[in-house]
């Protein structure tokens, strides 16, 4: 028995270990999955995902991804390209995060710049977005902030959004909403927060929720 032991313990250090895999799979599981939308756009295909952990996430068949706040973004600022112009307002993402920006096409602060940072409204944060409704699309009905931050939530009388305790502790539980003008967009279970992650090649893929 004894020389069993010794014979284990003679071998377990030449075990290849790949510490930076596992601090990073441990990072993954204590905080959530990296989203970086240069990361998607390197990798060149809209979906078949593989996070910096090497997991596979956000799926297209329903199932929820994890995904934790890119904090760059949220303490420094996030950096806008537009998206699309639908239902009267002008469309922006995040080149990192892929937090989409909506401003109504008349007074769009951003309209005539083609790259712009914002730094997040901590009011919001605090006191909760005061929101209006927008437009329905896929199953939901979808809210602005005047900050700009969007939701898609199943209300339709619905004036001030705040972030749950347990998004902005742990991160949002994303799932694959629709595919549209080159990206695949993600929605959170908990609180509506929408996310457009790049998808080259995509074109107009089938939505989940028609
Ligand atoms: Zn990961
Ligand atoms: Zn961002
Ligand atoms: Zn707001
Ligand atoms: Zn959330």
């Amino acid at each position: 028995m004894l020389n069993n032991r010794s014979a284990t313990l003679e071998v377990l250090p030449e075990l290849p270990v790949d510490r930076a895999g596992w601090v990073t799979r441990m990072s993954c599981t204590l905080w959530g999955h990296h989203v970086d939308n240069h990361d998607f756009l390197a990798a060149g295909k809209p979906f078949d995902r593989t996070c910096r952990c090497g997991a596979a996430y956000l799926p297209l068949d329903g199932s929820s991804t994890r995904v934790r706040h890119t904090l760059s973004c949220f303490l420094g600022h996030h950096t806008y390209q537009r998206l699309v112009d639908r239902d009267g307002y002008h469309e922006y993402v995040c080149v990192q995060c892929g937090h989409p920006l909506l401003f109504a096409a008349d007074s769009d602060p951003y309209a005539d710049s083609a790259l712009f940072n914002k730094k997040v409204r901590y009011l919001c944060g605090l006191f909760g977005h005061h929101v209006s409704r927008v437009t329905n699309r896929n199953g939901f009905v979808e809210h602005a902030c005047g900050c700009g931050h969007t939701f898609l939530r199943p209300e339709s009388e619905i004036t001030v959004i705040r972030h749950p305790a347990r998004c902005v502790v742990a991160g949002h539980w994303i799932t694959f909403l629709v595919a549209r003008s080159g990206y695949a967009e993600y929605l959170c279970l908990h609180c509506g927060h929408p996310f457009c992650f790049a998808a080259p090649g995509s074109g107009r893929a089938a939505a989940a929720h028609p």
